[in-house]
């Protein structure tokens, strides 16, 4: 069964749900309480562009067992255009490929399965945009 932070995280996987701050307009991802740039609390949820930059990235050649079939894959922090960062699988692609400015596009995907037959766990992942 996925565990109840899989569930509180669904507006975040599922619709790319932040969080942009009245008092300074900071886009944080996923949302928080406290805003890092001012420390006030006054938050509209805001959604973000299925796009973005890569930041900084990583091979993954030794993979969790979820994730051993997938390997190797790159893994990417992503700022989008609204400026908020989240990191993400790149997949689609040579993982050596994946370097920092690499534009990709925000997908929804199938992040792994819990189990033989079991619940589907879905998400958002990276791919290269042409
Ligand atoms: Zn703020």
């Amino acid at each position: 069964m996925p565990s109840p932070r899989y569930w509180r995280e669904v507006p975040n996987r599922f619709r790319l749900e932040a969080a942009k701050c009245r008092a300074c307009g900071k886009v944080v991802f996923p949302a928080r309480r406290i805003c890092p740039a001012c420390r006030k609390s006054d938050f509209e949820p805001t959604a973000l562009s299925w796009r973005g930059k890569v930041v900084t990235s990583t091979s993954v050649v030794v993979a969790p067992t979820d994730f051993a079939q997938q390997a190797p894959y790159a893994v990417a922090v992503i700022e989008t255009p609204e400026g908020a960062r989240l990191m993400a699988q790149v997949v689609d692609c040579d993982p050596a490929t994946v370097v920092p400015g690499t534009d990709v596009r925000l997908m929804f995907r199938k992040i792994t399965q819990e189990g033989h037959g079991g619940i589907l766990c879905y998400g958002f992942k990276g791919v290269p945009a042409a």
